[in-house]
């Protein structure tokens, strides 16, 4: 199998899984419990909150284990407006991850005005159209990090100094760029941020949600004391630390770079010199990093995922949230595409396992199976 859909989900790294195994058999202990079986589990999500924290530049108490970007997106979102409750007024893009817009879209039927900031054809807000969203009430700016879809990056440095110099909060959805960027919060002014663990080599259902200490973090659920008394629940011990040993190893979960540009940039090099009528979507090439989308014209997209999955290649017609729906993608349309470009669009994402032979093959393989079906 070659898989090259790490932006859906990673195979979680053998040191990770080397980490947690103890707190799924030996080290079993309820971390609220005061015996020593306890206390190790308790210590163990400490260290990975220490990691964790330290990696981002941010305390140790501002770090909040949940079960991955979707509950910390619900999460921030709905806690977000307690803090200013009489501003009303969000900026967002229209290429945020269904989690961010579906938890806003509740927030606009109960009375918010929403500002949804385009995006060029590179995949980037416009920072002066982000100055001109800006109003008296507005309450908070989330705008995400590296696109799922597209793999654009934002600059969130730049955003962060606006949303500071008006004195906005500042939430960032950093699920696909967290471990792969340096992300320094107290830097980049950002008040709030989303992970998940599994985009980073650890296994599903983990993830946290960094919420400065100046915000008033509203209770996610309500119950026991764990996680500073705002999200009761056992922890997830084994994921906990499975999140910091990943967060950890992060350096070495770079791709690979091939002579002067990275893998996936050469892969996208050989695709565009050796099949005709291909276009990169939404990035600029010299800002790719292992998520890329491209459109094939006149090929199917679903079609052309099938056919690599039967020769065991794995990639995707685009965010594994909205498959099975038959609409092109929101993202692709936002960049401008045509429904019918958007529906001819794959995207391919790269992780540090990937090889120049795997990527040889497959690209060997997209050119038999495009010329296929575009005689058909
Ligand atoms: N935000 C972004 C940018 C994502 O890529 C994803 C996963 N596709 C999510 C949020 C949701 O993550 P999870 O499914 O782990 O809750």
């Amino acid at each position: 199998m070659i898989y090259l859909d790490n932006a859906a989900t990673t195979k979680p790294n053998q040191e990770v899984i080397d980490a947690m195994l103890p707190y799924l058999t030996e080290s079993f202990g309820n971390p609220s419990a005061s015996y020593g079986l306890g206390v190790e589990s308790k210590k163990a999500v400490k260290i990975a909150r220490q990691i964790i924290a330290k990696k981002i530049n941010a305390n140790e108490d501002e770090i909040y284990f949940t079960s991955g970007a979707t509950e910390s997106n619900n999460w921030i979102i709905n806690s977000l407006r307690y803090v200013n409750p009489n501003k009303k007024h969000i900026i967002t893009s229209k290429i945020e991850h269904k989690s961010i817009l579906e938890t806003i879209k509740r927030l606009e039927e109960r009375g918010y005005a929403i500002t949804y900031l385009n995006v060029n054809n590179e995949g980037k807000i416009n920072i002066t159209e982000l100055r001109e969203a800006i109003r008296e009430d507005t309450a908070f700016i989330s705008i995400m990090h590296i696109n799922n879809e597209i793999g654009s990056m934002q600059d969130i440095n730049e955003i962060g100094k606006i949303a500071k110099e008006n004195n906005i909060i500042f939430h960032t959805d950093a699920t696909q760029g967290y471990g792969k960027e340096n992300i320094d919060v107290k830097k980049s002014n950002i008040s709030c941020m989303t992970v998940s663990g599994h985009k980073l080599f650890t296994p599903k259902g983990i993830g946290f949600l960094y919420c400065s200490k100046n915000l008033k973090l509203q209770k996610g659920f309500y119950g026991g004391s764990q996680e500073y008394g705002l999200r009761a629940g056992t922890e997830n011990v084994a994921g906990i630390v499975a999140l910091g040993k990943a967060t950890e190893l992060s350096e070495k979960f770079h791709i690979k770079d091939v002579g002067n540009c990275n893998l996936t940039q050469y892969m996208v090099k050989r695709i565009q010199n050796e099949i005709s009528d291909t276009y990169l979507n939404g990035i600029n090439f010299n800002d790719i990093k292992n998520i890329v989308n491209i459109c094939i014209k006149g090929v199917s997209n679903s079609a052309l995922v099938l056919h690599m999955d039967m020769i065991g290649i794995c990639i995707s017609t685009g965010s594994a949230c909205s498959q099975g729906s038959l609409e092109p993608s929101y993202v692709l349309k936002a960049i401008g595409l045509s429904d019918e470009d958007a529906n001819s669009s794959i995207r391919i994402s790269l992780s540090y396992e990937n090889t120049i032979e795997e990527i040889n093959f497959f690209v060997d393989k997209l050119k038999e199976i495009v010329n296929k079906l575009r005689n058909k």
